[in-house]
């Protein structure tokens, strides 16, 4: 469990990522990624860095969903109704 979050941290240190991405790099379900990112941004939170989420947004008719406050990718688009979603990206930052 340790383990894989460290590679997560590692990995996102390095380049921004999808969390299918992740989940192949690090060979885990992205369910469980999600579930890492959670605890993720508060370990890194509390060693001065920062999780940085680049907002998903609708690939039908380009709402981004800033206030969303959950990692995960939203099912359906509040504006068209599209289920069209593009992946959020993570990356580490400094
Ligand atoms: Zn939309």
């Amino acid at each position: 469990m340790e383990t894989v979050r460290r590679q997560i941290i590692d990995l996102l240190r390095q380049e921004a990522m999808t969390a299918l991405d992740l989940s192949r790099a690090v060979r885990t379900s992205e369910k469980e990624v999600y579930r890492h990112l959670t605890h993720i941004q508060k370990t890194v939170a509390g060693q001065g860095r920062k999780l940085s989420v680049t907002p998903c947004t609708c690939l039908a008719c380009g709402f981004t969903f800033t206030d969303r406050r959950r990692l995960t990718k939203p099912g359906r688009c509040p504006r068209c109704r599209e289920s069209r979603i593009g992946h959020p990206v993570f990356r580490i930052k400094e």
